[in-house]
């Protein structure tokens, strides 16, 4: 199979596991909406044309959100995309803060593909709780949820340059906006 191939069959097995979910954002889009978009943010903000990356960029949520397992991607679509998915994957055992507290310490310690799928990730959910939060997030959950993410991205930097002045971007919009 080729790389469009490849890229597609990643794109519909996500659509099939993702079936249902929505995102948590008051206009509840689509859940799919947001592994095509970090796909498409690495892809042409990002300047990044490796397939693999790109595939785990579609099925980065699966394992956490369809109870998909790392074997079941490997033997799919292959043992790198599998890596790079199970990286940016959190433990779901544990309880919510450390989770979050550990995606700050692990972020250093990411593959450069892994990182990149990770940045792209906060820059999807970031501009979505900007410009379509939960109907019930007051603004400093907001805010809180946005200075993680920079905590996070903190850790990620040196991928990728033009994923990152994005963020930035985005960080500095979204700051203004929750100011007043
Ligand atoms: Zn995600």
């Amino acid at each position: 199979m080729n790389n469009l191939n490849n890229l597609l069959h990643a794109a519909s097995f996500a659509a099939r596991c993702h079936t249902g979910q929505k995102r948590k954002g008051e206009r509840g889009e689509p859940y799919i909406n947001h592994p095509l978009e970090v796909a498409n943010l690495i892809a042409n903000v990002g300047g990044v044309h490796d397939i693999e990356i790109l595939m785990a960029a579609i099925l980065h949520d699966t394992v956490e959100d369809c109870g998909v397992t790392g074997e079941e991607i490997s033997l799919m679509f292959g043992e790198t995309v599998a890596g790079y998915v199970l990286e940016v994957t959190d433990d779901k055992s544990l309880p919510k803060m450390e989770r979050k507290l550990l995606q700050i310490e692990h972020a250093p310690h990411l593959s450069p593909g892994a990182k990149t799928v990770k940045l792209a990730d906060k820059i999807s959910n970031i501009t979505d709780i900007t410009n379509s939060p939960p109907a019930d997030w007051t603004i400093a959950r907001r805010r809180e949820y946005i200075e993680w993410g920079v905590s996070v991205v903190a850790g990620l930097r040196g991928v990728n340059e033009g994923l990152e002045a994005h963020f930035d971007s985005l960080v500095a919009r979204a700051r203004s906006l929750l100011e007043s």
